[in-house]
């Protein structure tokens, strides 16, 4: 079904207490008492990208490193990465690039060929496969890639990612957030998350809220995420996922995305999509009490690593996943913990299906 909004998006919804009230009652209905999230291990396998969006600390711009060795992760590091994520019994190894590395940096072209790697891509498989070696289950994030290129990882991941963040056209136009990113033209994301689908990648995607998008266009952006869930079986959760300013980046002085706007996005977007559908909030980034996102109708938490830092929002810590525990239990939730792939998605997920993992 193809869905479509009238001019005035909360109007068109029935507004916002209509909103938030079906929202919830959808969540009671689908997930009950149940809030999940993931133990992660965040590994920023290369941090280089040719994009540059205003908000980013995770590529060349971040603060946290500058020197190539910092920007990047070789083989051996990632073998004690990977050590120490099954110290800390993470079962998901969440592996993030940035777009395309090789195109803007010769060191990383060398670093590439050192290791027999044509380009990230290839080098991300590598990663996975070490992974998987060692009974990890890797989710990959590395930015709009080519059909054959998530071919060549669908037998060596359990998900995969690729945020759709918001389908203007306008906020790729010079002056705004995406300017001089062509890997944020709406275009060339929905394509490539439309090629994962289609290979039956247990995939995320979602929405950035904040970043001087419309109302309208927020709300066509989840409407697009909608028609991607009822086109494709293997859509199984949608970020919502707050702006939030960091110090070295051209936004450092914009005002972050306000709570009862993250509110309304959440409750808007589990009352447009399919209902069973997974949406989750980052804990460390919505700056209201958890339970709050979850009565707007999340499910989801997302990855919360309890040793490694959020990589792409560096300042914000995740909370400890006992306070979590601790925090939703006192209004009546039961936080469990799950892989990167949902129970529900496992069979399209090869790692499950081929090498059983749990
Ligand atoms: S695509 Fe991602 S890593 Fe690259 S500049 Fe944009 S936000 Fe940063």
């Amino acid at each position: 079904m193809q869905i479509t909004s009238d001019h005035d998006p909360l109007l068109a919804l029935g507004g916002r207490k209509k909103i938030r009230d079906e929202a919830r009652k959808i969540r009671e209905k689908y997930f009950g008492n149940i809030v999940t999230a993931s133990k992660n291990y965040f590994i920023p396998l290369i941090k280089y990208c040719r994009n540059a969006c205003q908000y980013c600390g995770f590529s060349r711009k971040s603060e946290i490193s500058k020197e190539f060795e910092d920007m990047v992760v070789n083989l051996d590091q990632l073998k004690d990465k990977l050590k120490e994520a099954k110290e800390y019994n993470c079962k998901e190894i969440l592996f993030v690039l940035g777009d395309r590395p090789e195109q803007i940096n010769r060191n990383v072209r060398e670093f590439l060929e050192a290791n027999d790697c044509e380009n990230a891509v290839d080098y991300t498989v590598k990663a996975c496969k070490m992974a998987v070696s060692m009974g990890l289950q890797p989710h990959v994030n590395l930015g709009v890639i080519t059909r054959k290129e998530w071919e060549k990882l669908k037998p060596v991941v359990a998900s995969a990612g690729l945020m759709l963040e918001n389908i203007s056209n306008r906020l790729t136009e010079k002056g705004q957030v995406h300017y001089a990113s062509p890997d944020k033209i709406p275009k060339a994301r929905i394509e490539s998350i439309k090629a994962a689908l289609e290979l039956e990648i247990p995939f995320t995607s979602g929405l950035l809220v904040g970043i001087g998008e419309t109302d309208e266009e927020r709300i066509k952006t989840i409407e697009t995420l909608a028609n991607l869930a009822n086109e494709f079986e293997t859509l199984q959760e949608v970020i919502v996922q707050p702006f939030h300013p960091l110090p070295n980046t051209p936004m450092r002085n914009t005002e972050e995305c306000p709570p009862y706007l993250l509110l309304d996005t959440i409750s808007a977007t589990r009352y447009i999509l399919p209902p069973s559908l997974n949406v989750q909030f980052p804990p460390n980034l919505s700056g209201f009490p958890i339970h709050y996102g979850i009565n707007a109708g999340a499910n989801d938490l997302g990855g919360i690593s309890p040793i490694t830092p959020d990589y792409v929002n560096y300042s914000s810590p995740w909370p400890k996943w006992n306070f979590l525990m601790k925090q939703l239990r006192s209004y009546g939730y039961d936080l469990v913990e799950r892989g990167p792939v949902y129970e529900k998605w496992k069979k399209y997920s090869i790692l499950h299906e081929k090498h059983k993992v749990t």
